[in-house]
């Protein structure tokens, strides 16, 4: 009998697993893949390393927002590389290029430069991303806000141009999730020299020195309850972890599916559940480049080929931004855009490696758009590349098991935080929820979720 049995060795689930185990008590996390890590995982191609959901973090410094989440974690002392003080993130709209840079003052004069007229909103800017509270903003729309505040459209597509990393709709982003994804990135930026798998390497070898054990291959299909508590997790391969607590990384509407009938899970509760959408998914190009080709830099460059920037990520048809991300010494670069899932929908009952010719297509249309995005601020690029490998929402799903292949999970919505931005702790009482679609996304914010998630079960013990 485990102490907590955790489902989805995701950066939530290790995370809850090296918290747990680090106290003292017996944690086994279950994985259903082959190799642990969900969106954490690198994987080789011709001897490199591609990663794929970890590209940069922000507010690693001491006295900012992950220090002291990733120093528990152990994870601080990674080979983390400081992106470019001067500028570690550049917008590009329209061929006008806007510099992020690091630290919230600079950051604000150094655009009030560009913007002379919004001098003060951007100071105020930054003290509201600086002192924004825990749960503040949830039920406020973060487009609102910045409407309000700013009187300029540029200025805010430019505030907004970084937003790859969650999803730009004025109906839903609530302004809680936008503080907390632009924060940090603004207090420093970092990458890690070296793929992704470094974080999941150490928080196992953290998790099984602590006598906690991480089980590759353990595809969960049913929470077995007992006297209205859950008593066992059952797999695939019909192995049953029975446990005292259970932590579920995957998300809400599977980990409902898994639970048959109970007197605790109100029928109408699964149905708003499954009726709350999924954020967009990311469509990923890797290019390797000839040796020695590309301007070495270190920063990452979010292209948009027009303005309103949300006007776009709200139905992006094709690439319509895209960022860029490089490691200055390895000649690979990634080229990230939002996607729906409905432009990929017809293939959804297709499995990775069989999806047909027409779906091949499609990927090579967006991979060329991707590309001649790139090629505006990399001129050149096209005739330097060696290969590419791409990646559609449906490849995450097939790997990640996300629904929809979403690329944030459940989609957050200030007009309905109760039921999108979610309690860990579920009505069955030892059953906690964790990852990306509990509370916040982001590495940062699966990892401050798994503290709200620990500290709950902690509290039940
Ligand atoms: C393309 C892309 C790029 C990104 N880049 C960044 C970035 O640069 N910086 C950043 O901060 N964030 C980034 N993110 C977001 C970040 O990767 C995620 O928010 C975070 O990693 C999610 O972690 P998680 O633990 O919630 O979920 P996941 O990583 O999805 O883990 C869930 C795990 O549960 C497992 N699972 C599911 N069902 C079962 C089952 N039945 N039994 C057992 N196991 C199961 C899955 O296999 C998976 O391993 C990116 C996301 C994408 C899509």
């Amino acid at each position: 009998m485990y102490d907590v049995v955790i489902i989805g060795s995701g950066l939530g689930g290790l995370a809850c697993g090296h918290t747990l185990a680090r106290k003292g008590l017996k944690v086994v996390v279950l994985e259903r893949q082959g190799q642990p890590g969900g969106s954490l995982q690198s994987y080789l191609r011709k001897g490199r390393h591609f990663d794929t959901g970890m590209h940069y973090v922000g507010g690693l410094d001491e006295g900012q927002a992950l220090h002291n989440l990733f120093a528990d974690l152990n994870l601080l002392s990674l080979p983390w590389k400081r992106l470019d003080p001067e500028g570690f993130d550049k917008v590009t709209i329209e061929g006008s290029t806007f510099l992020y840079k690091e630290g919230f003052e600079r950051f604000a004069e150094n655009l009030s430069h560009d913007f002379p007229h919004e001098r003060e909103a951007l100071h105020t800017y930054v003290r509201a991303l600086r002192e924004m509270g825990e749960r503040d903003g949830v039920n406020i729309s973060a487009w609102t806000w910045l409407n309000e505040l700013f009187h300029d459209p540029l200025l805010i597509d430019v505030l907004s141009g970084t937003c790859l990393k969650m999803e730009l709709r004025r109906d839903t982003l609530p302004l809680f999730s936008f503080v907390h994804n632009q924060g940090p990135f603004i207090e420093s930026s970092w990458r890690l020299d070296g793929p992704g798998s470094l974080m999941v390497d150490r928080l196992i070898g953290d998790i099984r020195s602590y006598g906690g054990e991480v089980l590759c291959g353990e595809e969960v299909e049913e929470l077995v309850e007992r006297d209205e508590l859950i008593a066992a997790a059952r797999t695939s391969l019909g192995n049953v972890y029975e446990g005292r607590f259970f932590i579920s990384d995957a998300h809400p509407v599977t980990t409902l599916s898994w639970i048959k009938e109970s007197r605790k899970i109100k029928g109408v509760f699964r149905r708003r559940m499954a009726s709350v959408p999924n954020s967009f998914g990311m469509f990923t190009v890797s290019v390797v480049t000839k040796k020695g080709a590309l301007p070495a830099f270190n920063h990452n460059k979010y292209i948009y080929a027009r303005g309103d920037v949300w006007g776009q990520h709200e139905c992006p048809q094709r690439p319509v931004g895209a960022v860029l991300v490089t490691n200055p010494a390895s000649d690979q670069i990634d080229i990230l855009t939002p996607t729906l899932f409905g432009t990929w929908s017809r293939w959804s009952d297709t499995s990775v490696g069989r999806r047909g010719e027409d779906y091949k297509a499609l990927k090579g249309v967006f991979a060329e758009e991707c590309i001649a995005l790139a090629e505006t601020q990399l001129p050149g690029l096209s005739s330097q590349i060696e290969e590419i490998y791409t990646s559609s929402p449906l490849t995450w799903r097939d790997y990640n098991k996300t629904p929809e292949g979403s690329a944030y999970g459940m989609r957050k919505d200030w007009q309905n935080p109760l039921m999108t931005i979610l309690s860990p702790k579920m009505s069955v009482g030892n059953l906690f929820l964790t990852g990306q679609n509990v509370v916040l996304h982001g590495l940062m914010g699966v990892t401050r979720t798994a503290q709200f998630t620990c500290e709950q079960v902690i509290n039940s013990l």
